[in-house]
């Protein structure tokens, strides 16, 4: 069973030869848990239908414009120039900004920890904001764009730290907060927050 965190649209996945009307009795029984994620996913749409043409990225309130015959995405000034009729385009650019800051942020505090450090990728997960590797290759959600600088930056460390405790062992949050103190405000920051950094799209 799964809420759409800002559409709102529910989705039941069953067996494959459950009868249909299994449907209708886990709909039943989680009707609690879905209403509250129902208003939960109003309350994040609202915030996104709020902000308009209007994107943070990297804490910068840019406006989205969509400029007729342009190929790629731009920047100038506080406009982001967008080529129509290229749906991807834009996640395609945050994903090269998320890029350009995080992997040295990433080298950084890999190089300050004294371990070696594969590669730094960028993916798409809506909740899952960073990931790390036993082969040391740190994965990023492009959303980290969207946030607070601050906010990546903690997730920056976090991960990087997992380069030398793979686990959420003790050891793991004491070196973690030896070297991140704003650990638990970026974590608390995502959960409140962390189901509006999605692209006007995600409004269907
Ligand atoms: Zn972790």
């Amino acid at each position: 069973m799964r809420v759409d965190r800002v559409t709102g649209a529910v989705r039941v996945t069953l067996p494959q030869r459950a009868p249909v009307a299994e449907v209708d009795r886990a709909l039943l029984r989680h009707r609690r848990w879905i209403a509250a994620r129902l208003s939960e996913a109003a309350a994040t749409r609202a915030q996104v239908e709020a902000r308009g043409d209007r994107l943070t990225v990297w804490g910068e309130e840019l406006r989205l414009v969509e400029e007729p015959g342009r190929q790629r995405v731009h920047r100038r000034g506080d406009d982001l120039l967008l080529p129509p009729g290229k749906p991807d385009a834009l996640e395609r650019w945050l994903r090269g900004q998320a890029r350009a800051r995080l992997t040295p942020l990433t080298e950084a505090a890999a190089a300050t920890l004294g371990r070696p450090l594969a590669r730094v990728s960028i993916g798409d997960a809506k909740t899952r904001w960073g990931s790390c590797t036993a082969k040391a290759t740190i994965t990023y959600s492009y959303r980290l764009v969207l946030a607070p600088v601050w906010v990546a930056e903690a997730i920056v460390w976090h991960e990087a730290c997992h380069l030398a405790e793979l686990n959420h062992s003790s050891r793991f949050w004491s070196l973690l907060n030896r070297h991140e103190p704003r650990t638990d405000e970026a974590r608390a920051w995502l959960r409140a927050n962390g189901a509006t950094l999605v692209l006007p799209r995600a409004l269907g």
